[in-house]
């Protein structure tokens, strides 16, 4: 009994080792992530805002367009440090949702007009499949959008070679269903359960061809879950991806 006992608490200490290092690391990968991400468009807002300010382009289209970019550029810088305000709260379990009626229509399409030019200048196609007029729901209106935001910044980054992006919303036993599917690369199947996992990315490589920390999915599911519904993967029929969000309805109108 006694070596079994000093057997176990062994292994519990290198386990609780090891869970340090993997903690450890995770963090100082995260943080380094982060601030790279956070790092490119403050580049790039600084680099127009300079050029601009240096008043040496009078093209007035150049600097209509360089403003565009310095808008675009702050909006990404929003939508990071609103995933990472977003993980820090789930993370100490305080996240609270404030829920109203919300028409998931009328949010579905102005998430859609938003960021329909940046589906655009990515070479996709945006291809809305909403028929109904009207669907009110109980919901929380920011963690919704935020929800739909990360699925449609991830087709973006990942699948815009596939130039199709769907959003579709339909019910589903008794429920709402909202897909967002695209004809990128797919997620292997390997890494279709672990990729909303906190920091999991299918290429974690310093390499990889698109920034990100891993985050964007695994809060998307814990803010569907936490407003009663769930996320979740499907792979798309023809190649690439789709990923369901189930809404609880209240009532259609
Ligand atoms: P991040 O984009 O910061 O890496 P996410 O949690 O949003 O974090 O996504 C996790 C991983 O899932 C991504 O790194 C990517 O490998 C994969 N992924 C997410 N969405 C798609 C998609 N639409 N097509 C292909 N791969 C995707």
């Amino acid at each position: 009994t006694f070596v079994i006992a000093i057997l176990l608490g062994g292994s519990l200490l290198l386990w609780q080792a090891h869970r340090n290092q993997v903690d450890a690391q995770q963090k100082t990968s995260f943080v380094s992530n982060v601030s790279h991400e956070l790092k490119t468009p403050l580049t790039t807002i600084r680099m127009y805002a300079e050029l601009l300010g240096e008043k040496r382009i009078d093209d007035v289209d150049k600097q209509q367009s360089y403003l565009q970019t310095i808008i675009r550029e702050s909006q990404r810088l929003t939508r990071l440090v609103n995933n990472v305000l977003d993980f820090s709260r789930l993370e100490q379990g305080c996240k609270e949702f404030s829920k109203a009626e919300v028409d998931l229509v009328a949010l579905l399409h102005q998430q859609l007009d938003s960021q329909l030019m940046r589906v655009e200048d990515a070479g996709m196609q945006l291809i809305r499949k909403i028929d109904a007029a009207a669907v009110l729901i109980e919901s929380d209106r920011d963690a919704l959008e935020q929800i739909i935001l990360n699925l449609i910044d991830n087709a973006i980054k990942y699948a815009a070679d596939g130039e199709i992006l769907i959003v579709a919303l339909s019910q589903r036993d008794g429920q709402w269903l909202v897909q967002i599917k695209d004809k990128g690369p797919g997620i292997p199947s390997a890494h279709r359960q672990q990729i909303f996992a906190k920091f999991h990315r299918v290429d974690a490589s310093l390499t990889a061809r698109q920034q990100g920390s891993g985050l964007g999915l695994s809060i998307a599911r814990q803010l569907a879950e936490g407003l009663g519904g769930s996320l979740s993967f499907c792979p798309n029929d023809g190649g690439g991806s789709c990923f369901e969000l189930i809404i609880a309805a209240r009532s259609n109108a």
